[in-house]
């Protein structure tokens, strides 16, 4: 039998020859758009921390209190002796800020998923989901042993004829996943159509806000606040660890949901309680989200989404970029655009064409991820940009011309 290396060692190659290959890159700063990435000075674009808040003096200073008033870790699960003052006030927080009645915090948005959707799910009901979400669905999902559907991205035909067969043919109940905004592509999901649609066919409904809270919505909860539909969507997930500037994810709806998950949902029984820092910088980030910090931060970033896609998107009329949800983004030759959220992929298709174009960016100083299979599909890889709050105009500008100036 041929060792563990050498096996794996035959595994890398290929990953690297078909230029999938990754490595992590140390960076020795704090997330910031001035990054210090294998020992360059860069200005990055990569980053989820959309309203800057990962290093906002006020949830440094909650992580702060947090650590010397419970200290560094929990020391259990939830369900032990883990369940601290700041993961109540979080939940507590969260349902405020979201207008649900309950909420459950995990320790990552992964793990919400991978808790939420087997806790409900088992193998005579039926998982619809859109083909683009997050990989933390699709695991969920097949963990969960349900009979697993994909319909083509934000396709309500197609979703409609899974659900038409699957009250004919399925005998448990049946859930349709999909996200607000989507990760990689930075459109949106027609919410309000799911909703009837899902309603009409009594399914049940579960929406990642992942890349939305704190963007989108008067109260900035999420797409589903900005559509108007929230009260109709029976599981909400989210991640803290984006616009909200800390780490940890989240479950709400009713009181029942969560007390429901708590008892079931087994990424949340058998894992140690988020430390108390990340529970507090988390409602400390949620709690400027909701003030004037994350109105005036909102609307900065906007801006300067509708600043990149005017200089990029000349077919686009330059005063607003807020198309309608599931509308489809631009498409130019080489690359298309979207500028419905802070996620502006510029596709490129190949995988190696994709890492020289980083590559190319970063010779003139820029930090752009090139994203690839298996985050996107084969084919369809693409530097993924995203703007921040505490990104300035002028940075903005000086990334247009670079993406110009390589004709990207
Ligand atoms: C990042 C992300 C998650 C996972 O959240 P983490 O807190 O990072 O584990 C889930 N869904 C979507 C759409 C995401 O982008």
């Amino acid at each position: 039998m041929s060792s563990l290396d050498d096996v794996l060692d035959q595994r890398l190659q290929s990953i690297r020859a078909a230029g999938l290959y990754r490595h992590v890159r140390r960076v020795d700063s704090a997330q910031s758009p001035h990054l210090r990435l294998d020992d360059r000075d860069l200005l990055s674009f990569s980053s989820n921390d959309y309203l800057g808040l990962a290093e906002h003096p006020d949830l440094k200073r909650a992580a702060i209190e947090a650590v010397e008033r419970y200290g560094a870790g929990c020391g259990a699960s939830r369900l032990i002796c883990g369940s601290l003052a700041p993961h109540h006030e979080l939940e507590e927080a969260i349902s405020s800020f979201k207008g649900t009645e309950a909420t459950l915090v995990f320790g990552s948005g992964y793990a919400a998923a991978l808790g939420t959707i087997p806790a409900l799910l088992g193998t005579e009901d039926t998982v619809v989901l859109d083909k683009l979400v997050h990989a933390s669905i699709v695991d969920a999902a097949r963990l969960s042993g349900a009979k697993l559907r994909v319909f083509a991205h934000n396709d309500l035909n197609d979703l409609e004829e899974i659900l038409l067969w699957a009250s004919r043919s399925r005998k448990g109940k049946v859930l349709v996943v999909t996200e607000s905004a989507f990760s990689m592509d930075g459109d949106l999901a027609p919410l309000k159509d799911l909703v009837q649609l899902k309603e009409r066919h009594g399914a049940w409904l579960m929406v990642d806000e992942a890349h939305a809270t704190g963007l989108y919505g008067l109260r900035r909860r999420g797409l589903a606040e900005e559509l108007n539909v929230a009260a109709h969507i029976e599981i909400q997930m989210g991640t803290l660890g984006k616009a909200v500037g800390a780490s940890g994810g989240y479950i709400c709806g009713s009181r029942r949901l969560a007390d429901y998950l708590l008892n079931r949902a087994r990424s949340f029984i058998f894992s140690t309680a988020p430390v108390p820092a990340a529970a507090a910088a988390a409602t400390a980030g949620i709690s400027l989200i909701q003030g004037e910090t994350g109105r005036a931060r909102t609307a900065h970033v906007w801006e300067l989404v509708r600043q990149l896609a005017s200089q990029f998107a000349p077919a686009q009329s330059g005063n607003s970029c807020k198309t309608a949800p599931g509308s489809a983004p631009s498409d130019s030759p080489a690359w298309r655009l979207t500028a419905t959220s802070p996620i502006l992929p510029l596709i490129i298709g190949s995988e190696s064409d994709a890492l020289r174009a980083a590559a190319a960016l970063q010779e003139l100083g820029i930090f752009v991820p090139a994203i690839r299979y298996p985050t996107v599909a084969r084919g369809a890889a693409r530097l993924r940009i995203t703007l921040s709050a505490s990104h300035t105009a002028q940075e903005v500008a000086r990334l247009g011309n670079a993406l110009q100036e390589l004709a990207l």
